[in-house]
């Protein structure tokens, strides 16, 4: 049903947010980076796809609570977007 691809970009509410693909974040070491406030999500490449599959839900579920005006509990967003991947990415 769902297949990782390398999307430009996703829409939430009224807002078009662009998801770029690097080879490395301005950290050096983060895998994705939302930057809410400019609606944009960076997120390094890698060759294993289901990574990056992981790391687009990642910053997915960072733009749907600031949507809904939550907080942004990291610890949250990371076993929540675990857990979607793996559902999106086994569901026949
Ligand atoms: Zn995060």
């Amino acid at each position: 049903m769902f297949r990782h691809k390398r999307i430009k970009q996703y829409q939430i509410a009224h807002k078009t947010v662009k998801v770029k693909w690097v080879d490395t974040l301005i950290d050096g070491k983060s895998v994705g980076i939302n930057y809410l406030g400019d609606n944009r999500v960076e997120i390094v490449k890698y060759n294993i796809k289901s990574n990056e599959a992981a790391t687009l839900i990642h910053e997915i579920v960072h733009s749907i609570l600031d949507e809904m005006g939550e907080k942004q509990n990291e610890r949250f967003v990371q076993g929540f977007s675990e857990l979607l991947t793996q559902i999106l990415l086994t569901a026949k």
